[in-house]
Formats: C-alpha cells, sequence, structure tokens
C-alpha cells in the first residue's frame, strides 16, 4: 500500500476545511437594490422652462415636503412671463436646478460652438447664481443627436431627460437619454389649449399613479411638465401631490440624487465568495438579500451599507 506524506495529508485537511466554510450553495443569495430607506417606490418631479408659476408651484411642493428637478434657461430670466436671475438662488431653495440650454433651443443638428454656449453658458450661469454644482439638463424640446451626446459629457452633464413617456416604472440604461414615466397630466398638445385638461389624458394618467401606488418590485415614477400648464389645473396638481407625499413607502429625489444612488449602488464592491461587501461612495446604499436557500419562503433581509463601510453578509 502506497504511503500518504502526512505533511500532504494536513494540507488536503486544510484546503478542504477553509473550502467547507463556503460552498455555492451557501452563496445561493439574491442581492437586490432598494431605493434611499430601504423602499421599492421612488418619485422624481421634473419641471422645464422657468416661468414665473415656478413660485407657485414650488409653494405647493414645500407645502407637501416634496422637492423637485427645475430646468431652467438663463437666456430668458427677467423676461416677460419668466423667473428672475435672483430668484435661482432664492425660490429654487431646497430644490435642484439643472440646465435647459441658453436659449431653449433644440440640440438636434447644432453645431459643437453652438452646443457649447448652449450648455456651457446655461452650465456655468445656474452655477454662479445658485452656488452649486450643477450636472444635468432637460433636452429643450426633447431635441438631441447622438453626436451630441459625447459633448454634453465633456461640458460636465451626467444625464438628460427626454419627453419619451415610457407610461412604465423602470431605471433608466442610459442617463443622457432618461426617458420619465409620464407627462403630468398625460400627453400634452402644444398645439391645443393647454390649459384645458384633456380628461381622457387625466383618466390615464390617474392610472398610472394607482399603479404606482400599488406596485409590487421597485418602482420609480418620473413625472415631468411645465408650471406654465397649470393656470387652470392648479387643484389636480395640488391633488396629485397630495397623493404621493407624505407617505413612508415612497422616497422622492431630485433627477441627480437619484443619479448619485444608482451610481453608488453599481459602485458597491462584493466579494468573491459574495459574503462581504463595500462601499466606497458618500452615499448610504440600501440593498434586499435573499437566501434561496431558506427553504419554500426565501428569507429576505435588508441591509443599509453606509458609506465607506465594509459589511458581512456571513452575519445575517
Ligand atoms: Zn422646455
Amino acid at each position: 500500500m502506497k504511503r500518504i506524506c502526512p505533511v500532504v495529508a494536513l494540507l488536503v485537511i486544510f484546503v478542504v476545511n477553509s473550502f467547507a466554510q463556503w460552498t455555492p450553495r451557501d452563496r445561493n443569495l439574491s442581492v437586490e437594490m432598494l431605493f434611499p430607506g430601504g423602499r421599492s417606490r421612488a418619485l422624481i418631479l421634473s419641471f422645464d422652462d422657468g416661468f414665473a408659476e415656478d413660485r407657485q408651484l414650488i409653494g405647493l411642493l414645500n407645502k407637501y415636503k416634496l422637492k423637485g428637478t427645475f430646468h431652467l434657461n438663463t437666456g430668458k430670466f427677467g423676461t416677460p412671463g419668466y423667473i428672475t436671475a435672483s430668484d435661482v438662488a432664492t425660490v429654487y431653495q431646497g430644490h435642484e436646478v439643472s440646465c435647459h440650454g441658453y436659449n431653449h433651443i433644440g440640440l438636434k443638428g447644432l453645431s459643437d460652438t453652438d452646443l457649447i454656449y448652449e450648455i456651457g453658458e446655461n452650465r456655468r450661469e445656474l452655477e454662479q447664481l445658485s452656488g452649486k454644482v450643477v450636472r444635468g439638463m432637460a433636452y429643450p424640446f426633447g431635441s438631441y443627436d447622438e453626436r451630441s451626446l459625447a459633448t454634453l459629457r465633456g461640458l460636465g452633464i451626467e444625464y438628460a431627460r427626454t419627453v419619451n413617456d415610457t407610461y412604465a416604472f423602470g431605471l433608466p440604461s442610459n442617463f443622457l437619454l432618461w426617458n420619465p414615466s409620464a407627462h403630468m397630466f398625460g400627453q400634452i398638445d402644444y398645439n391645443g389649449n393647454t390649459d384645458v385638461l384633456d380628461m381622457t389624458e387625466y383618466a390615464k394618467f390617474t392610472k398610472l399613479t394607482d399603479d404606482f401606488l400599488a406596485s409590487k418590485g421597485l418602482a420609480l415614477y418620473y413625472v415631468w411638465g411645465h408650471s406654465w400648464e397649470y393656470k387652470k389645473k392648479w387643484t389636480y396638481v395640488e391633488d396629485f401631490l397630495k397623493r404621493v407625499s407624505n407617505r413612508d413607502d415612497i422616497v422622492n429625489l431630485t433627477n441627480i440624487e437619484m443619479v448619485d444612488y444608482l451610481n453608488a449602488y453599481n459602485d458597491l464592491r462584493i466579494s468573491a465568495d459574495k459574503t462581504t461587501l463595500y462601499n466606497p461612495s458618500a452615499v448610504d446604499v440600501f440593498i434586499r438579500i435573499t437566501n434561496l436557500n431558506a427553504g419554500a419562503e426565501p428569507r429576505s433581509t435588508v441591509l443599509e451599507i453606509k458609506p465607506g463601510a465594509t459589511q458581512k453578509l456571513s452575519d445575517h
């Protein structure tokens, strides 16, 4: 009979034992992102153009403790119907200000020189007026072309919203082509009388809100619009804000807060054995881990991974 060297035997036992701590079956965990606070529903409110009616809209948002993102055209400031430059640091306090072009010109077909002025100058002025770093935009008229995306990145723009309503609650797959869920209140008819509420469109919008409030999985409800549309619709605006505010099951974020959150989640480092998570970002990240081996009823745990923290899944 062949003798086994004792040192090799010991080494084999040691290796087997150390691997025995975690088998593929033990690591049969699913890791899912949750929104801030461990919630599964998130709400973004995004308004364009910076008309004087923004003051009334922000009054309502503040009343319901909601925050929005306001896409502003600095070249229009102080002209009839628009807000003034001094409003940026006061009226919009607590909300996000973001680019919408200097002159509100569609970006499709613009030369790089014009694009750099439209967005770069818009961004520079908003930053000067707000004292904040401005990192996003909404496309004027929803107009862009693929060629302009690289220039936008070069101008420090990290997200840009389109006007292509999805009537769904998905996350953006490309921040520079961020499609919203819906325009408030339904499809906008730029050639029609926007003062009058289209009841068919309103019913569609209300149904979408119902669906969001009853959603089961992760749901981002991204609503956009313009305060100049609400001249005869303020009670409807308030009704909507009332429905989605002061709820423990919804987190309300600005556009850029959502960008930072999704980036922080995607930047999580997970160890090869799926037992240790490291959050290198400055943002609190919430995840749900589910042990898929726990029998017929999977066992789930919600974890908060604080900025800079290393967290062991094996403790849960
Ligand atoms: Zn606009």
